[in-house]
């Protein structure tokens, strides 16, 4: 799961994000802005459980930004990364 740590060039804020294939990173969380600076993965996410965490706060995330019209759709791809890394992890 592609988890990375954004800092925002408008105002300094700093979050976390899922970045996904063929998407945009998502939209700071406090002002908005979409130019971001991508920062060193914060860390390799190898517990179901913290990925559970970590998709679930960057939902949060999404449902406070303009694209929440992309809910359904991005929820959908989370699922479908998520099935695909479990199958990685079987195969191992
Ligand atoms: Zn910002």
């Amino acid at each position: 799961m592609p988890i990375y740590d954004f800092k925002c060039r408008g105002c300094g804020h700093q979050f976390e994000g899922l970045v996904l294939p063929a998407r945009t990173p998502p939209a700071c969380p406090a002002c908005q802005g979409q130019d971001l600076e991508r920062l060193v993965s914060s860390f390799a996410v190898n517990s179901a459980e913290l990925s559970q965490a970590a998709i679930k706060k960057a939902k949060k995330a999404y449902a406070g930004s303009p694209r929440q019209r992309d809910k359904q759709v991005h929820e959908r791809e989370v699922f479908v990364e998520h099935v695909k890394e479990r199958e990685e992890d079987a195969q191992r």
